[in-house]
């Protein structure tokens, strides 16, 4: 099976369900407390473990106990964390997050050593990155580190899967460097700096991405599903229907789960298939990492599917 690398944020995330987002000044009592493990870059390597793959994980987290927990956490589910960094002076990030009855959220992150990790940090791990497939990365860690290992794995050929969230404007020759792109609706309009709209704009906002040199755009439409566009492929994929409680870390999950059956030589198309399944999954549940399934949970959720 081939080997996956992602590089990215490690959060934890504190969460309160409240009646209603409090207004500043406001307190409100009797909110339900949950603490799990989260950051897109910890979502994802998660989701693409419990998903089966061969994950290696490199990220920072501080000296305290947060990120001792999420080290526990990661090795539980089987991902090597050997080049996971310990920031001797900046906390673990932390994510204060509301969650509403409605189902809305608000969300205050202290990235601490997340935005530590720097493009030296990425140079000393060259020969990892040769000897993984593919690389899955985010945005919560410093641009100039994201770019960094692009670069690297551009040069060695590697596969390289860049989720750009949180949305930001990328520049062409971070671009150029990547396999594919899986942009939500939002991130895709922040990219091309164009509105969408309508099913031609999202197949323009992927067309576009692909001009930059990019083969596989993946848009990702929520509940809708994905639109998936290369050389030869303009599909749209609908999701899978579930009652959503949560859809924190829908993305992830759909990205962490990506790669695992890419790295299995599944289609582009299957395995999106599997991202959809997982995902979906996902947002039946609460909390980020809590809420990424088993494979063979996923597998047996195909099943049924397909049998209807
Ligand atoms: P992000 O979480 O990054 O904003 P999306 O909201 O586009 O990303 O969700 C990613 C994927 O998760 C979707 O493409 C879809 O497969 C799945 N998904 C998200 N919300 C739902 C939902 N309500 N029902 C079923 N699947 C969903």
């Amino acid at each position: 099976m081939k080997r996956i690398l992602v590089i990215g944020s490690s959060n934890t995330d504190m969460i309160v369900n409240v009646p209603r987002i409090p207004k500043p000044g406001e307190t409100i009592l009797g909110g339900r407390f949950l603490l799990a493990a989260g950051g897109k870059g910890a979502n994802q390597a998660v989701a693409a473990a419990r998903s089966g793959g061969n994950v290696t994980f490199v990220s920072k987290v501080g000296k305290d106990s947060f990120g001792k927990q999420s080290l526990e956490g990661y090795r539980l589910d089987g991902i090597n964390t050997e080049y996971i960094l310990i920031d001797e002076n900046e906390s673990t990030g932390v994510a204060l997050i509301y969650v509403s009855e409605d189902g809305e959220n608000s969300i205050a992150v202290a990235s601490g050593a997340n935005m530590k990790i720097t493009p030296e940090d990425i140079q000393n791990i060259s020969e990892l990155i040769e000897q993984n497939d593919f690389l899955l990365m985010q945005l919560e860690i410093p641009l100039e580190t994201v770019k960094a290992a692009a670069k690297i794995a551009n040069h060695l050929n590697k596969k390289i899967i860049l989720n750009p969230a949180p949305a930001q404007y990328l520049d062409d020759e971070l671009l150029k460097c990547i396999s594919i792109i899986t942009p939500n609706e939002t991130e895709a309009e922040i990219l091309t700096g164009k509105n969408i709209k309508s099913d031609n704009d999202i197949s323009d906002a992927a067309e576009f991405l692909m001009a930059k040199g990019i083969d596989t755009v993946i848009i990702t439409l929520g509940a809708k599903g994905i639109f998936l566009a290369t050389k030869d492929i303009r599909e749209f994929i609908t999701s899978f229907k579930v009652d959503a409680v949560d859809t924190t870390a829908a993305g992830d999950v759909f990205n962490g789960a990506l790669v695992t059956a890419l790295a299995e030589d599944k289609s582009l198309i299957e395995a999106a298939i599997f991202g959809n399944a997982a995902s979906a999954l996902s947002v039946t549940k609460s909390g980020a990492q809590p809420s990424i399934p088993l494979r063979k949970d996923v597998e047996h959720f195909l099943r049924l599917s397909t049998k209807v």
